[in-house]
C-alpha cells in the first residue's frame, strides 16, 4: 500500500453519529428561514414564537435531536419529532492541509458528492458552499463542469455545510468563537439555478437567530444567469462575484458558454443593478478572473478588461488556473500574473490574486470533487487495510 498516497490528517467519518438515515416524510427544519419555520408552527397549530427557539437551539446550540430542546416542552417536542427532524447531509470525509485549509466530502440525497472547504486567513476563515451535484453550465477550465449536472441542493444540504463545518471544530458547545465568518458560495454548481434554496440558505447565514454573518461577508458568485440575477436584489442583499474570466464575448463565448446567452453588457448591467438596489451605497462587485497560460492572461488582455470596467463598480480577484487531470489549460507563470496585475493597478484597479490553498489536498478552486470519488475510494481501501491491520492514521 502506497501511504504516501494518503494525506497525513485524513480522517474517514464511519460513525453515524451526525447523519441520521433518511426519512423523506418528515419535514427537514435544517434549511427552514425564519419565516418558513414561523409559519410551519402556525399550520400546525402552534405558536410561531416557537420558530425562533427551534432556530437558536439548530444553528446556535447545533442540536439537532429534537428531544433535546428542553424549552419546547414534552408533548410538543413528541408532536414535533413525529412530523419533522433535523437532518444535516453526511460527512463522508474529513481532509486537513498543512496549511490549516479542511475539506469535506458530504454526501446528500439521492447519494451524490459535494464538497465544502474551509479556509482560515488570520483573523477570518471563509467556508467555500456548494449549491449544486455538478453543474450544467460546462465552462471549459472547470472540472465541476465537465461532471455535468446531478442534482440541485436542498436548502437543508447548502446550510447544512455551514452546520457541519461549525460541528467538526466542536465549536458549538465550546463557545470557541466563531468557526466560519464568511461564506462564498463558490463550491460546486451554479447558484443562481437553485435560486430559491440558495436564497433561502443564505438568508439562514446572515439571520441572527441562526449564524448572524453579515450581509457584505456572504457572496454569492455566479457566472452569469442574468434574468435570476435581475431578481436577486428582491430577495437577497448578499454580496456579489461574477465570473467573468474574458474581456469580450469571442473569449467569454468560448469560456464560459452561457455567455452566448447573456453576453458581458447584459451581465455587468445586471450586476450593476443588484449593487445599485442595496441599501447601502459603498457596494462594489468582485470580478472573478480565472487566468490560463496562453489564453486570457496577455497584458493585451489586462488592458482590454481595464477599459471594459472602466466606471463599473468593482474589486478584480484573479485566481490562477488550477489544473485537474483531462484539462488541456495550464496555470499562467508568477511573472504573467505579475504584468497582469501590474496593468490593472496601474489602470486604477483594487486587484487581489488569490493564493492557492489547500494544494496538498486537492481544495483549489475547480478541484473541488473531481477527485473526491477517486480518493475516497482509496481512502475507504485504506480505511479496510488500516482496520484489518490495526494501522492508526496520523494526525
Ligand atoms: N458557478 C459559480 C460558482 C462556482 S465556481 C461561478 O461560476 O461563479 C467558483 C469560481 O471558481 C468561479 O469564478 C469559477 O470560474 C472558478 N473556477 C472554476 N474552475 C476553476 C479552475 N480550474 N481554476 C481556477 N478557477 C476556477
Ligand atoms: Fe458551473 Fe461555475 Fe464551473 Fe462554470 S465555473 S461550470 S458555472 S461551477
Amino acid at each position: 500500500m502506497n501511504t504516501a498516497t494518503i494525506a497525513a490528517s485524513t480522517t474517514i467519518v464511519t460513525s453515524t453519529t451526525i447523519a441520521t438515515s433518511a426519512t423523506p416524510e418528515k419535514v427537514n427544519l435544517l434549511g427552514m428561514t425564519r419565516a418558513q419555520m414561523e409559519q410551519f408552527f402556525l399550520d400546525i397549530g402552534e405558536k410561531k414564537f416557537r420558530a425562533q427557539q427551534v432556530l437558536k437551539w439548530i444553528h446556535h446550540a447545533g442540536v439537532i435531536d429534537i428531544a433535546e430542546m428542553s424549552n419546547l416542552g414534552k408533548a410538543l417536542r413528541e408532536k414535533l419529532a413525529r412530523i419533522a427532524e433535523v437532518r444535516p447531509p453526511e460527512i463522508v470525509s474529513q481532509h486537513d492541509s498543512a496549511d490549516g485549509t479542511r475539506k469535506w466530502a458530504i454526501r446528500v440525497d439521492g447519494g451524490g458528492l459535494v464538497e465544502a472547504v474551509l479556509i482560515p486567513d488570520r483573523e477570518r476563515a471563509t467556508l467555500c458552499v456548494s449549491s449544486q451535484v455538478g453543474c450544467s453550465l460546462d465552462c471549459s477550465f472547470c472540472s465541476t463542469g465537465k461532471q455535468g449536472f446531478m442534482k440541485d441542493l436542498s436548502a437543508a444540504e447548502i446550510i447544512g455545510q455551514v452546520w457541519l463545518a461549525i460541528q467538526s471544530y466542536d465549536a458549538f458547545q465550546s463557545g470557541k468563537g466563531r468557526v466560519v465568518t464568511n461564506v462564498v458560495m463558490m463550491g460546486m454548481g451554479e447558484p443562481l439555478l437553485n435560486f430559491d434554496n440558495v436564497v433561502s440558505a443564505m438568508n439562514l447565514m446572515m439571520e441572527d437567530l441562526a449564524y448572524g454573518i453579515s450581509k457584505r461577508r456572504v457572496t454569492l458568485s455566479t457566472s452569469g444567469v442574468v434574468p435570476a440575477l435581475d431578481k436577486l436584489a428582491e430577495v437577497s442583499e448578499a454580496s456579489l462575484a461574477i465570473s467573468l474570466h474574458a474581456p469580450n464575448d469571442a473569449l467569454r463565448n468560448e469560456l464560459v458558454p452561457i455567455n452566448r446567452k447573456y453576453p458581458i453588457a447584459r451581465l455587468l448591467e445586471s450586476s450593476r443593478n443588484y449593487i445599485d438596489a442595496q441599501r447601502d451605497t459603498k457596494r462594489v462587485v468582485t470580478v472573478e478572473y480565472t487566468l490560463i497560460a496562453g489564453v486570457n492572461d496577455q497584458p493585451e488582455h489586462a488592458r482590454e478588461l481595464a477599459a471594459l470596467l472602466a466606471d463599473f463598480p468593482c474589486k478584480i480577484n484573479l485566481i490562477p488556473f488550477n489544473p485537474f487531470p483531462q484539462s488541456p489549460y495550464r496555470r499562467p507563470s508568477g511573472n504573467a500574473v505579475s504584468r497582469f496585475w501590474q496593468v490593472l493597478v496601474d489602470a486604477g484597479y483594487i486587484v487581489t490574486v488569490r493564493t492557492t490553498r489547500g494544494d496538498d489536498i486537492d481544495a483549489a478552486c475547480g478541484q473541488l470533487v473531481g477527485q473526491v470519488v477517486d480518493r475516497t475510494r482509496r481512502s475507504e481501501r485504506y480505511r479496510n487495510a488500516a482496520e484489518q491491520n490495526q494501522v492508526t492514521e496520523a494526525g
